[in-house]
């Protein structure tokens, strides 16, 4: 469709809140053309009207001039502000032409150091005064960075609101990040975790690279550097991903679960770091977005793959990485759609990129809390059993020196504490006739009746291999005597059987108390090991105190 200037014209007496991009018309012009005869060409129809809310004309894409005609039917002077809604178009001419003559200029773009801008914000503007009857806007883009031109002719009240919109939710977006930036590096570094690292280092790279390419980083960080804001945009989604990447990997266990995915992963990570940085020593900024961008879309695909390994792989925290992926993509794929003009473009619809990374980097906080937490728990079973003697279930040696020191230290009359060293008899006979497995069966038996006999303040421990001990705490020695000897009864009692075999076991018991000379659990031990040889020596199956 050709545009003339009497098809269409915009009415400047009418609020336009969303954007207008679709009424201008374009075209490429060759490179050397005066903005006059850019302007008389638009007059002669040669400029192709605009369909889409949001025109994109992609990375790398030829200058590009753009046109429209605005009526002022009032006899008043309008003002509006024009804005160009992106941080990093590189040049942008842009000029108002009055039917009667009179022309006006403007420069824009961050080819300019951002202190030179006279209004402060990170969008480029003009504000603009149309006189009575027709102007003609033109404007000459030129950039390598991606050319979206999502551009609002605004009443200046209405652009401050959206402004104290914007302010509030980037202040909401980077607090949060940051919170969680903190929270998180403290505990790689109190816990010396990797994967927590990575996790900070995915938060600080998506921070860094979103105050980058809102144009935060201009306007605050860099307003003296053009030059690296033509490079922070890729340089920062490369180490975004490669950081996403790394934390991935790790958090799902991918070298555990597949070595060569993980190789694979790494290499393209180092690949795309170099075309970058080979991009920018060759000053090829266009390669360099090419690979970013690229690389953008390849992370979300390799993230939702990575994240279907882990699932298929019963990895617990599988599913909770892919939900947080999945998120962040239909986040990011709701802002490409918007920018490429498919569904409006809105700041809601621009920003939804970020709200999906917010739930994103949420859900992986859970994740990782959670696999904190089992990491935690697993440890601590693993600490339980390396204290439980697994055949009979009582403490081992380990448990009862970490037990003892405590009890002893409590016990300041030490004579309310006796310890009874308990042997069976003849074990050895039983392993030879009835077999190893039954014996491991009667040790297994013996274990529970200690059990069962035990008070609550007692302490049951596997002492060796058919050697056990009890420590009676609070219980002189003629209690302790009472409550072995009907220990030694059950045991006696127990009818053992192997198929139609049946057997009884007898238990000798050594009992030793507490007394002014015992200065160590340990000497009190040998007082009842002594006691105990002593009822083997005996005969067995008896109690020597
Ligand atoms: P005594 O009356 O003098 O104590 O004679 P004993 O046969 O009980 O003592 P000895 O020390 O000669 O033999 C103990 C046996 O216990 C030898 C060993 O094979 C057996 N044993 C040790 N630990 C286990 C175990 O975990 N399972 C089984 N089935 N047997 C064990
Ligand atoms: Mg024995
Ligand atoms: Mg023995």
């Amino acid at each position: 469709m050709i545009a003339s200037t009497s098809s269409f014209s915009l009415n400047l007496s009418i609020d336009h809140q969303s954007t207008i991009t679709e009424h201008f018309a374009a075209a490429h012009l060759p490179s050397n053309i005066s903005i006059n005869d850019a302007l008389h060409a638009y007059k002669n129809g040669q400029f192709q009207l605009l369909s889409d809310n949001v025109v994109n004309f992609g990375i790398d894409s030829p200058p590009m001039w753009l046109a429209i005609t605005l009526r002022n039917p009032t006899k008043m002077a309008i003002n509006k502000q024009l804005i160009i809604a992106n941080s990093w178009l590189d040049k942008l001419e842009i000029s108002v032409h009055h039917q009667q003559g009179d022309m006006r200029h403007f420069s824009r773009g961050d080819h300019f150091a951002f202190y030179q801008r006279n209004n402060n914000q990170r969008f480029f503007t003009v504000d603009f005064a149309f006189q009575p009857g027709i102007s003609y806007l033109l404007i000459r883009v030129e950039s390598v960075d991606p050319m979206v031109l999502p551009i609002y002719l605004a009443e200046q009240s209405d652009f401050n609101s959206q402004l104290l919109f914007d302010s509030y939710s980037y202040g909401f977006l980077y607090g949060a990040i940051f919170c969680l930036l903190a929270y998180n590096f403290m505990l790689a570094v109190g816990l010396r975790s990797i994967t927590y690292f990575y996790y900070s280092l995915f938060l600080l790279s998506f921070l860094i690279l979103n105050i980058s390419y809102s144009g935060h980083g201009f306007q605050w960080l860099w307003p003296h550097s053009p030059q690296w804001q033509q490079w922070a945009n890729p340089l920062l989604m490369v180490i975004f991903n490669i950081c996403g990447l790394l934390f991935a990997l790790r958090f799902l266990e991918i070298r555990r679960l597949n070595l060569s995915i993980y190789r694979c992963v790494i290499a393209l990570c180092i690949c795309l770091l170099l075309t970058v940085l080979g991009a920018l020593i060759l000053d090829q900024q266009g390669i360099s977005l090419l690979a970013a961008f690229g690389f953008m879309l390849l992370f979300s695909l390799i993230m939702l793959f990575l994240g279907g390994i882990a699932v298929a792989a019963s990895n617990a925290n599988g599913k909770l990485f892919l939900l947080a992926s999945i998120s962040s993509m239909l986040g990011t794929a709701t802002t490409g759609l918007a920018v490429w003009g498919i569904i409006p473009y809105t700041n809601l619809t621009f920003r939804a990129g970020e709200v999906g990374m917010v739930i994103d980097i949420t859900l992986l906080a859970l994740a990782l809390a959670r696999k904190f937490r089992t990491i935690e728990s697993e440890k601590q079973h693993a600490q339980y059993m390396a204290k439980i003697d697994p055949l009979t279930g009582l403490n081992n040696r380990r448990a009862f020196y970490e037990l003892m020191p405590a009890i002893w230290q409590s016990t300041t009359n030490k004579r309310n504490l006796t310890l009874a060293l308990i042997d069976l008899d003849y074990f050895k006979q039983i392993n030879d006739t009835y077999g190893h497995v039954c014996g491991d069966q009667v040790l297994n038996k013996v274990g529970s009746i200690l059990m069962q006999n035990l008070r609550e303040e007692d302490i049951a421990v596997r002492w060796g291999g058919e050697e056990f001990l009890i420590v009676y705490h609070h219980a002189t020695l003629s209690q302790a005597e009472i409550l072995a000897s009907e220990l030694a009864k059950q045991i006696a009692s127990y009818p053992f059987a192997k198929g139609e075999q049946r057997f009884t076991i007898t238990a000798s018991i050594g009992l030793a108390e507490g007394c002014s000379e015992c200065h160590t659990p340990g000497q009190l031990i040998d007082k009842a090991d002594n006691k105990l040889y002593q009822a083997k020596h005996e005969g067995r199956n008896q109690i020597r105190c």
